[in-house]
């Protein structure tokens, strides 16, 4: 058991207006390692609203310069920014190990997911913002050409906290926006962290600003500021829908990326050995918290139990432990919430008549007693209407489900509010072809695991998984900027 070590434990300031500054409330929280609850990973500030209203007016003040610098300008603080994470990635991906328990390796590959994001819009600053249109008039000229929104409140999830808070600033910046960042308070000193590299690049003061601090409290006036011209948010459901009726009330744009129940069908002439790969990747990687995870698994009868076996065989293999030692495959749920929530789902799972396969148990091997940590759990005899095949859980469990026919897969993949990721393992162009056309999801994968957004392409969800609009490549301009169409005559 590590004991608290007050005095070594860093405590990190908001960022408004160029200056780390304490909260106007003084009030610090402890973010604590969820692979042992006895540490400390740092102290943020537990801002209040104050704090917000001033990041606001920094950033409102800065939006007048920095609308006025060149794309290639202000791509030169994104390059120096990512050139200064590159530097740091261990530290980083240590630190969010650390705050919210995703294996060392997964920590690294995000923290370089976050430089090359950084790097793709930094290239955007040259890239064309407009079209020219014929006008009817032989002697004008008209185009069309994007300007920036203006101050971008952003608030983001604990289970991507570099790569998330990254593909939101960066377009926004990039696009001549200035920003307010309220990350999960689960991961708000990797934001901290994030946001050093920034201020070191030197953006200049009130372009960039984090607060910290109580959704309910730093989230709310983001929704609520008349300053704040946009609010792009990824998180659940629940506060989503707050979100977007908050911004629609006073007419500021928002988008809003949410949560999935996403299925993996295994066809009959699948490569199982493949579909056994993708499907524990992608359901159980990173404890299952990843938006795009697999949750439901469909699997036509004829290949129902050599599946089954395959995938038990691997998964009762898989190590479970503190994210920060090498062989650690599967670290602890981000929270102590969210190991209850995971938990009160399994029970619900087996009330429901589900049986359970594998795992529902906390984990008993040394070392994981003071963590939040859950085994990787398989239902079987599942059906679509069960409450564990229609909320989302955001843990390591799945939950296979037996069909007849492909048709059978896809009618019940798509009975489902979200639509948010997708995937087939087959080897039948035909049964490719059907899936594709007919899934009602943002992104859909075949041979591939359900997880898996590569930066420079467009990705969101369908139906109650996103506000219908895209984040990521060149699909980011969208919400980021707004289109000016001009009309010249000389
Ligand atoms: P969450 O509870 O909705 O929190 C998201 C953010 O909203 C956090 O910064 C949170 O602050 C803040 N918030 C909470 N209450 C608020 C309020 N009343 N007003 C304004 N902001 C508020 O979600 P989460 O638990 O962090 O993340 C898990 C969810 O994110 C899952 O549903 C997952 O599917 C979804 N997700 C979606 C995507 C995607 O791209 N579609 C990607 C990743 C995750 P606190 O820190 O105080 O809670
Ligand atoms: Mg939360």
């Amino acid at each position: 058991m590590v004991s608290i070590v007050e005095n070594s434990v860093l405590t990190y300031k908001n960022f408004i207006n160029g200056e780390w500054t304490e909260s106007s409330a003084n009030k610090v929280t402890g973010s604590i390692n969820p692979a042992n609850k006895n540490e400390i990973v740092g102290y943020v500030q537990s801002s209040s609203q104050e704090d917000v209203d001033a990041a606001v007016a920094a950033a409102k003040q800065a939006k007048k310069a920095w609308r006025k610098l060149s794309g290639a300008a202000r791509a030169d603080y994104l390059y120096k920014a990512a050139n200064i994470m590159e530097e740091r990635l261990s530290d980083i991906a240590e630190t969010m190990t650390k705050e919210m328990g995703k294996t060392f390796a997964e920590a690294k590959g995000e923290t370089a997911r976050g430089i090359a994001i950084l790097r793709y819009y930094a290239g955007e600053g040259m890239r064309k913002i407009g079209d020219v249109i014929p006008s009817t008039d032989s002697e004008a000229l008209m185009f069309t050409t994007r300007v920036p929104l203006g101050v971008v409140g952003v608030i983001s999830p604990w289970n991507f906290p570099v790569a998330i808070p990254i593909w939101k600033m960066a377009p926004a910046l990039i696009y001549g926006n200035t920003v307010v960042l309220k990350p999960a308070q689960e991961t708000a000193v990797t934001a901290a962290k994030v946001i050093e590299c920034f201020a070191e690049a030197g953006i200049p003061a009130g372009v960039v600003n984090l607060v910290t601090g109580q959704g309910s409290v730093i989230g709310q006036r983001i929704i609520e500021h008349p300053d704040i011209n946009g609010i792009t948010f990824t998180g659940s459901n629940t506060v989503g829908k707050m979100v977007g009726q908050g911004a629609l009330a006073r007419g500021a744009k928002y988008q809003l990326e949410m949560g999935g129940k996403n299925p993996v069908i295994i066809a009959n002439d699948a490569d199982l050995d493949l579909a056994v790969e993708g499907t524990i990747s992608g359901g159980l990687r990173s404890t299952g918290q990843k938006c795009t995870a697999t949750s439901r698994v469909f699997v036509q009868t004829d290949v129902y139990d050599e599946f089954k076996e395959k995938l038990l065989e691997k998964v009762s293999a898989l190590k479970v432990g503190c994210g920060m030692q090498g062989e650690t495959w599967m670290g602890p749920c981000a929270s102590e919430n969210q190991l209850n929530t995971v938990l009160s789902y399994i029970q619900k799972g087996k009330e429901e008549g589900a049986t359970l396969l594998y795992g529902g148990e906390r984990p008993a091997e040394n070392g994981t007693e003071n963590g939040f940590f859950v085994q990787p759990t398989v239902f079987e005899n599942v059906t679509n209407d069960m409450i564990i095949a229609r909320e989302e859980i955001f843990g390591p469990v799945l939950a296979l489900i037996k069909v007849d026919t492909l048709e059978e897969a896809l009618e019940q993949s798509n009975d489902t509010e979200f639509g948010l990721s997708a995937s087939i393992y087959t080897k039948n162009i035909s049964n490719m072809f059907s899936f594709i056309n007919e899934m009602e999801a943002g992104l859909v994968r075949v041979n591939a695991e359900t997880a898996g957004v590569e930066l420079q392409a467009p990705f969101g969800g369908m139906k109650q998984s996103s506000s219908h609009s895209r984040e990521q490549g060149q699909a980011a301009i969208e919400f980021f900027t707004s289109i000016k169409t001009v009309f010249v005559k000389a």
